[in-house]
């Protein structure tokens, strides 16, 4: 007999740490047609391993254009993501029952690494392949601060210096992030800062700039480039980090059978497009065999900083400055400067290069949802479910509570699959904001896209 204490009642799907996943996911062996080249910024022609050299380890350049399936987890790697992974799935019980919806609702948590995210997947990774070929310190940008503390805490685990530009908005509404990256011991700065000549050329021409994380990478690519003893990091974006990202979805897959389910929904925040890609990858490989044609992948972005739906398809700078390399991506203008969202992680003005690739496949969908709809999302969440989200998240949940509403109006019971990539504790002013009716829905930016998409970069290839 079913009581509530058996299976039947089930919450939580957990994994042993021997599930930890061995090998990441590489999707690019599973592309029909190659992803385009990756252009110079000077040349126009498509960079090599070369030109990458002074930003990164030879590894992870390897791993950036590897075209095998599998890629082995070093045990070094895998020792430190024992200390939170597998991550639990649970089923949304209780949102469901809140909803009335006949859909059933299961959310892979991420939030129970240190930092509270999924970024210390590609943090932990990225700092050991560099302790390994004996770089001592490490500069990278930050939004939201989330990938500023990630980094901060697995460079601490490795030995490593770390200095992170903060995007200026987060290192003025979030202290308590910039604190947590000290106390992992990194240097912080506000974004555009003295420090290097893109920031000073920003302070120049705008000494009030909000910062933006092309701001901010342009800083800590420079900062590398400039350093023999420092190389960079990116927290979202990249194939390698993308791929690192993939043992979400890999564990995922395995809860979901312990469940007895099947996914028939998955969804995601995309910023730089790293969590959509971490859950959905593993799913889009069933997709891309020719299996499972009816799985739908939605990645839910905000509807000010659109990039996927509202952005073009062209190659463009992955900074604002224009130092890095021209990728072929969704983009709104890498002179697009977002409004200062609460999820400020999503706040980017393009879209990992494989993410929009399967975009413009098909493969995936893409939603823009407006901020203060997203935050209702998550306060149902939240009250329904208990974990607070992160702001970026309640962009996945606004769109899973819209689909398990559609169906529940059709009478369908679907299966939908999210990534609750970080809880919401740093973000807490937000929720102040929203609870006291002051948070503001920003219109889509149309001419600020536009005038930003006239400086493109012109590309013959
Ligand atoms: C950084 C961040 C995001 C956005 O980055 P992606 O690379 O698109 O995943 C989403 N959610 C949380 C909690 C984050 O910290």
């Amino acid at each position: 007999m079913a009581t509530k204490g058996s299976d039947k009642y089930r919450t939580k799907f957990t994994l042993d740490e021997r599930d930890i996943p061995a090998k990441w996911y590489n999707i690019m062996a599973d592309f029909k047609t190659p992803p385009p080249p990756v252009l110079h910024p000077g040349t126009g022609q498509p960079i090599g391993p070369q030109d990458l050299a002074p930003l990164f380890p030879m590894e992870l350049i390897k791993q950036e254009v590897s075209q095998e399936r599998w890629i082995p987890i070093p045990d070094g790697i895998r020792d430190v993501l024992r200390l939170w992974r597998p991550s639990p799935l649970y089923r949304a019980r209780r949102l469901e029952k809140a909803l009335g919806t006949p859909a059933r609702i299961y959310y892979k948590y991420e939030g129970v690494s240190p930092a509270g995210s999924h970024k210390p997947n590609t943090a932990v990774a990225q700092a050991y392949y560099n302790k390994k070929e004996g770089v001592t310190r490490i500069a990278t940008e930050t939004g939201a601060g989330q990938w500023g503390s990630a980094l901060a805490m697995a460079t601490q685990m490795f030995g490593l210096q770390c200095k992170v530009y903060m995007v200026k908005v987060s290192y003025q509404q979030k202290p308590y992030r910039r604190i947590m990256m000290e106390t992992w011991g990194a240097q912080v700065v506000p974004s555009p800062s003295p420090d290097t000549q893109a920031g000073k050329k920003i302070l120049l021409e705008d000494p009030s700039s909000p910062g933006s994380l092309g701001i901010a990478i342009s800083e800590a690519v420079e900062d590398a480039a400039t350093r023999e003893d420092t190389k960079y990091s990116l927290g979202s974006v990249l194939n390698h980090v993308l791929m690192h990202q993939t043992i979400i979805g890999l564990e995922a897959k395995k809860q979901l059978e312990k469940a007895d389910d099947e996914a028939d929904i998955v969804v995601a925040c995309a910023g730089g497009g790293s969590n959509f890609a971490g859950l959905s990858f593993p799913f889009a490989a069933d997709k891309l065999a020719g299996k499972k044609k009816k799985l739908r992948l939605i990645a839910v972005e905000p509807s000010a900083c659109p990039s996927l739906t509202k952005g073009r398809y062209v190659y463009d700078f992955g900074d604002t400055v224009g130092l890095t390399p021209l990728v072929k991506m969704h983009t709104l203008g890498h002179s697009f400067v977002p409004a200062p969202l609460h999820a400020g992680g999503l706040r980017y003005h393009g879209m990992a290069p494989l993410v929009c690739k399967l975009y413009d496949e098909g493969v995936i969908e893409a939603v823009a949802v407006p901020q203060i709809s997203t935050f209702q999302a998550a306060l149902q969440f939240a009250r329904a479910e208990g974990i607070i989200p992160a702001p970026e998240a309640a962009h996945a949940i606004r769109v899973v509570i819209d689909e398990a509403l559609r169906c529940k109006k059709a009478g369908k019971r679907q299966t939908i699959l999210f990534n609750l990539s970080g809880h919401g504790h740093f973000d807490l002013g937000a929720y102040e904001a929203f609870l006291a009716g002051k948070l503001q829905d920003y219109d889509y930016p149309a001419e600020k896209i536009e005038a930003a998409l006239r400086g493109l970069p012109k590309v013959s290839v």
